[in-house]
């Protein structure tokens, strides 16, 4: 019966927290500094997509504002056509009601997420970062001058295809990438994929930021927040 009744409250949880994605999330203030109200968690995963760990996600720290929701899931939607067999990560978000998150200076309001680099393994095929919890859940991998980290290999052709994708998902619902962060060094690889002049359009950070971004890139959605 104790399971009945367990059910019945994971339905009704289900049908809330629907309801609170419909009626569409609130975030406050900005990203270094603001909170967000009826925020939904990313899926754990995808057909073509996981998140970078399972503790994380029972702790709630995939959390976004239900429009960055859409659009990633639009756009994962659209790699599986245009990115056949690459496998996407995504990282750290937000808490649930948003706020300080630790030991990012931003994720503050629901609409900055990071995602891991698609890579490739030593035979050229499309793989799965591994983000273990010994390597901090994959954020402290480091790769080197040719983009390579062990057996691995960053797909900037996959990457720039996601990042076409985020901004199409984001454009066709009216709002748009506010910033990217990525190692510089890389951006010229980035660039010289089908999509590059297209990615050369978007805000990518021109400075060095507080941590090396070459496992991830961050991206900042612009959504507008309330005061
Ligand atoms: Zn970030």
């Amino acid at each position: 019966m104790k399971s009945v009744y367990k059910s019945a409250a994971a339905v009704l949880m289900a049908v809330v927290a629907a309801q609170a994605g419909a009626a569409g999330s609130r975030c406050h203030g900005t990203v270094n500094r603001g909170s967000i109200e009826g925020s939904v968690p990313l899926p754990a995963e995808g057909a073509n997509f996981t998140a970078y760990s399972t503790l994380a996600v029972a702790m709630g720290r995939n959390h976004v504002h239900s429009e960055v929701s859409a659009i990633i899931l639009d756009a994962y939607v659209k790699l599986a056509d245009a990115a056949p067999g690459a496998q996407y990560v995504y990282g750290e978000s937000g808490n649930e009601y948003g706020g300080r998150f630790r030991p990012h200076r931003t994720h503050q309001n629901g609409t900055s997420v990071d995602f891991f680099v698609p890579v490739r393994d030593k035979n050229g095929q499309p793989a799965r970062l591994p983000t273990p919890p010994a390597k901090r859940f994959g954020y402290d991998i480091e790769f080197d001058r040719e983009a390579r980290y062990g057996e691995y290999t960053i797909d900037f052709a996959a990457m720039a295809e996601h990042l076409y994708q985020l901004d199409q998902a984001a454009r066709a619902r009216g709002r748009g990438i506010a910033l990217v962060i990525f190692d510089t060094a890389y951006l010229p690889r980035l660039f010289l994929t089908p999509h590059g002049t297209e990615l050369e359009k978007l805000n990518f950070m021109k400075g060095k930021p507080w941590v090396r971004h070459d496992e991830h890139y961050h991206v900042d959605f612009a959504i507008p927040c309330f005061n």
